[in-house]
């Protein structure tokens, strides 16, 4: 385990950086997605943004996860709309 010297608020620390393969999470609540751990129609995407998800995806991937990732499993349809629903928020999805 990698410890690296620093300071905080003025104090020497040692801080310890975890390998993410030495990372666990424990399973979503039964009833939520087990992939996002957020309680949403299978049929659309998962929640991007839900850091259960990112974690998840981080370890199994080595890399964050993007809307295209979160609605990879979504019909054209369902990707379409989301993809403009999020284009009204400033978010750009490029699949
Ligand atoms: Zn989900």
């Amino acid at each position: 385990m990698k410890v690296v010297k620093g300071k905080r608020n003025g104090k020497k620390v040692d801080v310890k950086e975890m390998p993410e393969a030495s990372m666990m999470l424990l399973p979503p609540r039964p009833g939520v997605c087990q992939e996002c751990a957020t309680d949403h129609d299978p049929a659309m995407p998962h929640n991007q943004q839900s850091l259960y998800y990112q974690m998840k995806f981080q370890m199994e991937h080595g890399r964050g996860a993007t809307w295209v990732d979160a609605m990879a499993h979504c019909s054209d349809d369902v990707k379409t709309k989301w993809i403009e629903a999020l284009k009204t928020h400033g978010v750009e999805v490029s699949s």
